[in-house]
C-alpha cells in the first residue's frame, strides 16, 4: 500500500496510505470509490489541485502526475507532467514536501548486518524487504511471515499492508483479516489446506486468512492462513501463481 507522509496543519507529521488515486493539493476533493484526497496546509505556491499520484494501469508502477503545469519536483528535480514513484522518493510541490514509501522486494549490493526477525546475516545478492517505518531490513521471506515489523516500537503492519495491497485493484483477493468465531471454518472445523504442520490445528478465531482467488472450470476459492498461502509458488488445487503475484504487486525476482 503506498504512503504519503507529509507535515500536517498542526506541524506534525502524519501519514496518509492511499488504494488507487489520490489528489493532492490545498482545497478537500469529494472522495470516490475510486479516488482519494489529500488536502495540505496553505502554501502560496501549491494550486487546490496541484498533482496526483495513481498506479499504471499496465505496469503497476505508482506515478506522479502534475495537474497544474507549476512547481512539481521530485528528489529536487522538476517534472515533465509523469513520473514513476519509488520508494523513499521525496516530492516537492511548491514550498511542501510529502515522502513517498512502499513495500519492495531488494536484492541487497552488500552485507547488511542481521535480520533482525531471524536473526540470520543479510548476505549480498538475499532479496530483502526495508520497512518503510524505520529503515531496518528484514529478510524478504522473512517479512512475509510476520504480521507486525519485529522491530521494537515498530509495529508496521506487514499483513495488513499485503491484504490492503491484494485486496485492491487489479487482484481483488478475499481476505478474512481476523477471523470471527462464528465463521462457518471455525463452526465446522475446517483446517487450512497448505497441508503445514501448523494445519494439523483446525482455524482459530483471529488468524488471517485467504481465499484463493484461482479459476480452474469453478473459482477455487479454498481457504488458507496467509502465511500459508504466502510461502507457496502455487495454489497446489488450482494452480493460481502465488508467487508471480507477489512478485508483480512487491518487485522483482531476477
Ligand atoms: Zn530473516
Ligand atoms: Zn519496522
Ligand atoms: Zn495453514
Ligand atoms: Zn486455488
Amino acid at each position: 500500500m503506498p504512503t504519503l507522509r507529509y507535515i500536517n496543519r498542526q506541524n506534525q507529521w502524519e501519514e496518509k496510505t492511499f488504494a488507487r488515486t489520490i489528489y493532492i493539493g490545498t482545497e478537500p476533493r469529494a472522495e470516490t470509490a475510486e479516488t482519494e484526497s489529500l488536502q495540505l496546509p496553505p502554501d502560496p505556491y501549491m494550486s487546490a489541485e496541484h498533482a496526483l499520484v495513481t498506479r499504471s494501469e499496465l505496469t503497476l508502477k505508482p506515478v506522479l502526475v502534475d495537474l497544474c503545469g507549476c512547481d512539481t519536483r521530485v528528489n529536487g528535480v522538476p517534472i515533465q507532467q509523469l513520473k514513476v514513484l519509488h520508494h523513499g522518493n521525496a516530492i516537492y510541490l511548491g514550498k511542501t514536501s510529502l515522502f513517498f514509501s512502499e513495500i519492495r522486494i531488494i536484492k541487497l549490493k552488500e552485507d547488511s548486518g542481521h535480520c533482525p526477525l531471524c536473526g540470520d546475516p543479510l548476505l549480498a545478492g538475499e532479496e530483502a524487504i526495508v520497512c518503510p517505518r524505520y529503515p531496518s531490513i528484514l529478510h524478504s521471506e522473512c517479512w512475509f511471515s510476520t504480521r507486525k515489523c519485529p522491530d521494537a516500537g515498530c509495529e508496521y503492519p506487514n499483513y495488513d499492508v499485503i491484504m490492503d495491497s491484494l485486496g485492491a485493484y487489479p487482484w481483488h483477493i478475499r481476505f478474512e483479516r481476523a477471523l470471527p468465531f462464528d465463521s462457518p471454518l471455525i463452526q465446522q472445523g475446517l483446517s487450512c489446506s497448505a497441508n503445514q504442520v501448523r494445519d494439523f490445528v483446525p482455524f482459530q478465531r483471529n488468524e488471517a486468512v485467504v481465499y484463493c482467488p484461482g479459476k480452474l472450470l469453478h473459482p477455487c476459492n479454498i481457504s488458507y492462513h496467509l502465511q500459508c498461502w504466502l510461502e507457496m509458488a502455487k495454489c497446489p488445487n488450482c494452480g493460481y501463481e502465488i508467487r508471480e503475484v507477489l512478485t508483480t504487486t512487491f518487485g522483482s525476482r531476477e
